[in-house]
């Protein structure tokens, strides 16, 4: 028998998570413009969800957008047909016959990749997104730079080399402060002003925050770029994702190994960091730092035994990880664990007892956990 632990990916939470998105932007919608496009993000193996489980889920998708050109591969070899964004564009000119041969729309945010561009044999016309840095402080072009950089763009377009040209940015704070992201709004319409393309600028956070695309001039191609929403967690540290009617795309379950009962003051796990107050009942769940999940989740991180909230105890070891049974009636070896998903905690929750974000456990899930896809 396999070790008993699983990441179930569910696709019909993953569309039902795209439709939520879909029919968020279609209800914020000033009368007589149409909703943005989405590019559904799966970059990281989709969020851990597994590349081919996401190109299934996110079928009614505009586009998908990615980092890696092995994942557009796969998703064109999978059938996908309509647009694939590489979010960092390419990293070398070999790139560039494999990007046209597929098809791909890149990113273009540096000097360096408009040079190789410049040099670059013909091809079919190639879509792209300039990239300008609003404040982010991490890709794009300068504001000082930007115009410049779009008319070179420009100028490959009309040398048959670039196709469809974008403007694009991406936001630093659009989770937790909506002036700093107001201000990275007002440089990008300020730098941006009067060129040509359509443009991309919102995250799941800020999809998600209701009519900001909006504030965007109208009559102008809009595509929204979410990621972690479409996998059920949350983009924002004091909203759950329930709140916005998203469900989860993978639940981490396991089962308990070892049932044991230890008296007052017998101390559990490396480190002997935490020590029993009174005679209780442990378990040991099969699920360690070695699967993904995170060492330095403390002790109290939830943890969800035979249905019922329960807690972590002590240090995760690399593969093995010790609950709370007090208030688990018949604990026995074998009973099924939820370290996260549907009928456990939210992989929000377990990240905010963590220090970190539902993002890094998703993508964190390690390949040896064996995974199982749910159609229906
Ligand atoms: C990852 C990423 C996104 C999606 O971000 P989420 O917070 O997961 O919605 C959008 N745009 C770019 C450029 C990204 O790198």
């Amino acid at each position: 028998m396999p070790r008993p632990i699983l990441a179930t990916v569910s696709l019909p939470s993953l569309t039902h998570n795209l439709a939520v998105v879909a029919t968020g932007l279609d209800r914020s919608r000033p009368p007589a413009r149409p909703a943005p496009f989405i590019w559904a993000v799966v970059k990281a193996n989709a969020y851990g969800h597994g590349i081919l489980s996401a190109v299934a889920a996110f079928s009614r998708a505009d586009g998908l957008a990615m980092l890696d050109l092995d994942e557009a591969i796969q998703c064109r070899a999978a059938g996908w047909t309509r647009p694939i964004l590489l979010l960092e564009g390419f990293f070398e000119a070999a790139d560039l016959p494999v990007i046209d041969h597929y098809g791909l729309t890149v990113t273009v945010h540096t000097r360096e990749q408009l040079d190789m561009l410049r040099l670059a044999a013909p091809c079919t016309p190639i879509d792209a997104m300039i990239k300008l840095d609003s404040g982010m402080g991490r890709l794009g072009f300068p504001p000082d730079a930007y115009r410049d950089a779009y008319r070179v763009a420009g100028d490959l377009q009309r040398r048959g080399i670039l196709g469809r040209l974008g403007k694009m940015t991406h936001f630093a704070r659009a989770d937790d402060d909506p002036d700093a992201t107001g201000r990275q709004l007002q440089v990008f319409g300020n730098v941006t002003d009067g060129l040509p393309g359509r443009v991309s600028v919102c995250n799941s956070a800020a999809t998600l925050t209701a009519g900001f695309w909006a504030r965007l001039p109208a009559g102008v191609e809009q595509w929204v770029r979410p990621g972690i929403c479409l996998y059920g967690a949350s983009p924002f540290a004091s909203r759950p994702a329930a709140d916005f009617d998203l469900r989860p795309g993978m639940t981490l379950s396991a089962e308990l190994i070892s049932v044991r009962r230890i008296p007052a003051g017998y101390r559990v796990g490396y480190g002997h960091l935490f020590s029993a107050p009174r005679p209780m009942t442990i378990g040991v769940v099969c699920c360690g730092y070695a699967d993904g999940y995170p060492r330095h989740a403390p002790t109290g991180t939830p943890v969800t035994v035979g249905g019922v909230r329960t807690r972590v105890l002590g240090r995760v070891s690399m593969d093995m990880l010790a609950v709370d049974l007090t208030a688990v009636p018949n604990a026995r070896v074998g009973l099924r664990v939820v370290l996260w998903g549907e009928g456990g905690p939210t992989v929000d929750e377990v990240a905010a007892s963590c220090g970190t974000i539902g993002y890094e456990l998703l993508c964190a899930v390690a390949p040896r956990v064996p995974r199982k896809v749910v159609s229906n």
